[in-house]
């Protein structure tokens, strides 16, 4: 349904990832008026989960670890709240390492918990924005206008700096060669019903050494999926390599890749390809504020580390970048 009326709120946040969602409600908690524009009919953005069939797969982030203490202190807040669980402590047989989480039933259960009390509009791709001087106007595909005083954009950077073109918005030279040179990995991910057990070792993931798999895990064994389903996650050599070939040979030859861990051949597959999947290089700070008048901040986890933590800590950055700002 197009959504015709223009609705306003202090702070706009483009993107229900982890970092739109932490920035979101630190902001709200602030008394701040926020309202999250999201491109997908759900939140969560790379922390992705699917149902095919009785099966049940993360094909996004796997899991989460924690090194800071405040990251730390929302884990255990999302345990206690029922959304995360612990899987193990490493992945080799001398596992013994930091806690690796995932989210109970599956990674998006997290995002999922984070929105509640949040105003989001979902199915609401940002195509446009401008300014009179004081206040964003941001348009969306389906012909809807969101205006504020402040605006957080927390896609990726590359998608991020094509909004910012739209609106023709001038960032200091140096700041635009910086967001310019971040690169992301690519990466395929293969969902796979299989109709036994798969070889992956428990506790379920396993990372080979080389070839064109990067990543396979066994969402049974993780504790996710009723039935026996894999995900697999190609390298960015073999992504890069593949990424215009037909998606249905691309997943063939990923799952012929994984044969040796998959027991049998499976019964079935989805593929879905992650053009902006990590990060490669990392910005100097943890958030960016690009404009001050009216405020333009960036964020997401190319600003403080390639995973849900960076992603989490970043938001942070920028709520507390926006409730700091002065005009
Ligand atoms: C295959 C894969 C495996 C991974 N494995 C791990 C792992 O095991 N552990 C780990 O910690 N991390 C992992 N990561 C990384 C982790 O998922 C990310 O670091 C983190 O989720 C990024 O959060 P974010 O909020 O910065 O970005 P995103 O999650 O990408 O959120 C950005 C949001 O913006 C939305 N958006 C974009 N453009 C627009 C627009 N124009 N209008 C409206 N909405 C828009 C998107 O739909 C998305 O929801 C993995 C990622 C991938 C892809």
């Amino acid at each position: 349904m197009p959504i015709k009326t223009r609705l306003r709120a202090d702070v706009l946040v483009v993107g229900a990832g982890m970092a739109g969602l932490t920035a979101a409600r630190l902001l709200q908690s602030s008394g701040k008026e926020v309202l999250i524009l999201e491109k997908g009919r759900g939140p969560g953005g790379r922390m992705a989960s699917r149902r095919i069939g009785n099966s049940t797969f993360d094909h996004g982030a796997q899991f989460i670890t924690a090194r800071s203490a405040r990251f730390s202190a929302a884990i255990m807040d999302w345990q206690r709240a029922g959304v995360a669980h612990s899987w193990c402590q490493g992945f080799s047989a001398e596992a013994g390492g930091h806690t690796r989480w995932r989210g109970k039933p599956a990674m998006n259960a997290i995002p999922k918990h984070l929105c509640q009390e949040l105003s989001i509009q979902q199915e609401t791709k940002i195509v446009s924005l401008g300014h009179d001087g004081k206040e964003w106007q941001v348009g969306s595909d389906n012909g809807g206008w969101f205006g504020a005083p402040n605006l957080l954009l927390t896609a990726p950077v590359p998608q991020s700096l094509e909004l910012i073109d739209t609106g023709n918005i001038r960032l200091e030279s140096v700041l635009r060669q910086q967001l310019q040179g971040i690169e992301y990995e690519r990466c395929f991910a293969v969902m796979a019903e299989l109709g036994g057990p798969s070889l992956v070792p428990a506790p379920g993931g396993f990372a080979p050494a080389e070839g064109d798999v990067a990543w396979i895990a066994d969402n049974q064994k993780k504790g996710i999926s009723a039935s026996p389903a894999v995900t697999i996650h190609s390298t960015h050599a073999f992504s890069m390599a593949h990424w215009e070939a037909d998606r249905e040979t691309v997943g063939l030859s990923l799952i012929a890749a994984a044969s040796a861990w998959l027991g049998e051949v499976p019964q079935s597959f989805q593929i879905h390809g992650w053009k902006y999947s990590k990060p490669r290089n990392i910005f100097p700070q943890p958030c960016v504020v690009a404009q001050q008048q009216p405020l333009l901040v960036l964020a997401g986890d190319a600003f403080a580390g390639p995973k849900v933590e960076g992603a989490a800590l970043s938001g942070w950055a920028a709520a507390e970048a926006i409730l700091n700002h002065k005009m």
